[in-house]
């Protein structure tokens, strides 16, 4: 089975909203086989999204990842990794399908509720990131 890295951002956490996202994904046949709430550090933010350093937005973005808590979870399933974006929906929720998290719940491009990783590499340092192997069950 396949695995894949889920952030839900501080606008969902702020917002109470860590249970019903978890309900999309596991009604979506993923199932969270790790997960935690944690504060990310700037320095974790900015490596974690270094691909984009040279992005106008980058400031933008590291400031909102570290403005409030945020639960990472590795997510396991047949075609996690595809799966879930589609669960997740388009970046910019304007653009987001029905019934997609980014749609029912994102408030921006930038405040988009959730990430998830985009490829079996990208999945697999982004997992490594934040959780040791015996912390994924
Ligand atoms: P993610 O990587 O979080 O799953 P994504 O792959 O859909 O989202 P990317 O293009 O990789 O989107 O951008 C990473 C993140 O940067 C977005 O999820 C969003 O939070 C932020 N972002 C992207 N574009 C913009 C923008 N134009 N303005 C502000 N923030 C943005
Ligand atoms: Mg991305």
């Amino acid at each position: 089975l396949e695995r894949t890295f889920s952030i839900i951002k501080p606008d969902a956490t702020e917002r109470n909203l860590t249970g019903a996202i978890n309900a999309v994904i596991e009604k979506a046949g993923l199932r969270i086989v790790a997960q935690k709430r944690i504060r990310m550090t700037r320095e974790q933010a900015e490596t974690f999204y270094a691909v984009h350093r040279e992005r106008p937005f980058f400031g933008e973005l590291v400031d909102f990842m570290v403005s409030g808590p945020v639960v990472v979870q590795v997510l396991e399933g047949e075609g996690a990794i595809a799966k879930y974006r589609e669960v997740m929906g388009a970046t910019n929720p304007a653009n987001a399908a029905e019934g997609t998290i980014r749609k029912l719940f994102a408030k921006s491009v930038g405040e988009n509720s959730v990430h998830g990783s985009d490829a079996p590499e990208t999945a697999a340092v982004e997992i490594a990131q934040f959780f040791a192997g015996n912390e994924i069950v």
